[in-house]
């Protein structure tokens, strides 16, 4: 039985329960996507409510024990970067090296992006915005589980519509999946730009991924690319 000084928190986590049920209600309708569609999620909703800050969502996210992985985490990692990026990295979840670190996208996967960001892109690592869909590195650099992604994923949506960024670079397959509300295996999603609300959203290959399977760095290379001229039409 609770004590009555526990019951505040115990209704915070249904009020977030129910909030991700509604959340995986509501993306499970999407199941085709075609490029450019209009994605019906969360994303759009909360576009429109311009005035939260980044450092307001950080705030109310506070010392999360919103899902399991915040037994396993050093340091919750909410993410980096310009809060005016145009261009907004999103991968599934920080690595370990990421936790020990204290940053989004630590270590030679890091270093990867960065090459990227630098070379295709032709930006900084200070110009973009980096983050996660799970802020918690979880155990063995597994992949987060649903009810991990559904419990974390708001705050993601709240930092993009902080940012209001033009374009989204989705890397992996359960960052493309959780922000289209799709699922469709990420070669077939890859390749192609997708609208949710104001934003393109661009999927492409995990870069974790890409250190064991260097024959696809030349797709994600044309991703990229893609995110290059985009950014450059609309500059
Ligand atoms: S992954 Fe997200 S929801 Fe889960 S404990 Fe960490 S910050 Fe909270």
């Amino acid at each position: 039985m609770n004590q009555p000084e526990n019951i505040q928190p115990e209704l915070q986590r249904l009020l977030a329960g129910m909030k991700a049920y509604l959340d995986s209600v509501r993306l499970s309708g999407i199941r085709v996507l075609s490029p450019y569609q209009r994605i019906q999620s969360c994303v759009a909703k909360e576009q429109q409510n311009d005035a939260e800050t980044l450092e307001a969502v950080r705030d109310d996210l506070g010392i999360c024990s919103r899902c399991g992985l915040c037994r396993h985490r050093t340091t919750i990692i909410f993410g980096q970067g310009n809060p005016r990026a145009r261009l907004v990295f999103v991968g599934q979840a920080p690595t370990l090296a990421d936790d020990s670190e204290g940053q989004a996208f630590s270590g030679a996967e890091g270093d990867m992006l960065t090459n990227i960001i630098t070379r295709v892109i032709k930006s900084s690592r200070c110009d973009v915005y980096l983050s996660n869909i799970v802020k918690c590195s979880p155990p063995d650099g597994r992949i987060p589980d649903t009810d991990e992604i559904l419990a974390c994923i708001p705050f993601l949506r709240r930092q993009l519509a902080a940012i209001r960024p033009s374009i989204v670079c989705a890397l992996g397959q359960v960052a493309a999946q959780a922000l289209l509300g799709s699922d469709s295996p990420l070669d077939e999603l890859r390749g192609r730009f997708y609208r949710a609300g104001d934003m393109l959203v661009m999927p492409t290959h995990d870069l974790a991924f890409l250190r064991v399977r260097e024959d696809k760095k030349r797709e994600t290379w044309a991703d990229m690319q893609m995110i290059e001229r985009e950014l450059a039409k609309t500059a």
